[in-house]
């Protein structure tokens, strides 16, 4: 990797960040009159902790990783703008991922005017390595992969990732938004490895938790001070914070419900094939499958109508014909076979 001095933009680099009232502060006091909040309606009437201890403590309890070497945003998709926001000169740098995948790799570089070069991924949906050892060049800043991949659902060759750690001078960050239903293990236990590996994960999925916005990047303990550098002061507000601690102290009902939604997608997987508006089912380590269908729009448009709504891909890269379809509970998912049997 080249040194980190010279990825970061230079601007970036020799700024101050913003000091808070609470940044200066740490500690036991019982009158707070420096940060004027107030002094009624507590505990909503105070400022979040900016650096979000308590959940960082418990992840990295769960993780078994350093609470330094966590960054903690609105969703992954915070941690995805600053990333570019930090590494990418607008209109000289660019940022290299994969196609089809993620939306808002592309929309965030494109909110920062940073080019966006997408590598069509090989016939089995995995990365073309050659491909993408060619779109990068020495402007090249930051790479994205997604595995478990959305929206086509397969985990991305390990060892065609190592390979890109291997050799791409810069960030390699890996979107793992799925990976606690996939049977391929997390990529967090490489961090000491690859000083350019950020590893992003998030609350929204396994966890149950999309409504409160909680996303995690984990990275050298240098990355995280850059993203920590240059958030909002108070990214993440008092109600998510404390409702992330809730449900990480309760890892047994995530588990719980994960055994369910993995239970259904087996029986979704044996099930599908048997209709016959289904053409093929592609291999999946997410709570979603990816199916080529009869007719894409035809069918998205009579589930809708029963109020059954999935997500119509067929405009997408290599996905023509393909509907995405998210695992739901048993009830869910029956009310969907009994509809598409009928299409
Ligand atoms: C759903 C999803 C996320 C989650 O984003 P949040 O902002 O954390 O809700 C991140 N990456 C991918 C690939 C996703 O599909």
């Amino acid at each position: 990797m080249k040194e980190l001095k010279y990825l970061v933009r230079p601007n970036v680099w020799n700024m101050k960040p913003y000091s808070s009232a609470r940044d200066e502060f740490q500690g036991e006091a019982t009158v707070f009159l420096d940060a004027n909040e107030n002094p009624y309606n507590a505990p909503f009437n105070r400022y979040p902790d900016p650096l979000q201890w308590k959940v960082k403590e418990q992840i990295a309890k769960l993780k078994g990783i350093k609470q330094e070497s966590i960054f903690l945003g609105n969703g992954s998709d915070e941690p995805i703008d600053l990333l570019i926001r930090a590494f990418c000169e607008p209109a000289v740098d660019n940022v290299v991922s994969i196609d089809p995948s993620y939306g808002m790799y592309e929309v965030a570089a494109n909110v920062n005017n940073v080019e966006f070069r997408k590598v069509k991924l090989d016939s089995q949906f995995d990365l073309d390595i050659e491909a993408v050892l060619s779109a990068i060049d020495e402007q090249t800043k930051v790479v994205f992969f997604c595995s478990p991949n959305n929206p086509t659902g397969n985990s991305l060759t390990r060892a065609r990732l190592y390979q890109i750690l291997n050799t791409f001078q810069g960030i390699v960050v890996i979107d793992e938004a799925y990976i606690d239903f996939s049977s391929e293990p997390s990529f967090l236990s490489e961090l000491e490895q690859f000083p350019n590996l950020v590893v992003l994960q998030t609350m929204s999925k396994a966890w149950g938790a999309a409504g409160i916005r909680m996303g995690m990047a984990f990275a050298s303990l240098e990355i995280i001070a850059i993203l920590n550098k240059i958030k909002y002061p108070y990214n993440v507000n008092i109600l998510t914070q404390k409702q992330a601690l809730v449900m990480l102290e309760s890892k047994a009902e995530m588990e719980r419900q994960l055994r369910s939604i993995l239970a259904e997608r087996s029986r979704l997987q044996e099930a599908l094939p048997q209709l016959s508006c289904v053409r093929k089912l592609y291999p999946t380590d997410a709570n979603f499958i990816l199916t080529e269908v009869t007719d894409a729009n035809a069918i998205y448009k009579q589930l809708v109508e029963q109020g059954i709504i999935v997500r119509n891909r067929t405009n997408v890269t290599m996905c023509q014909g393909c509907l995405r379809i998210t695992v739901g509970t048993p009830v869910e998912n029956t009310a969907l076979l009994e509809a598409l049997k009928k299409m």
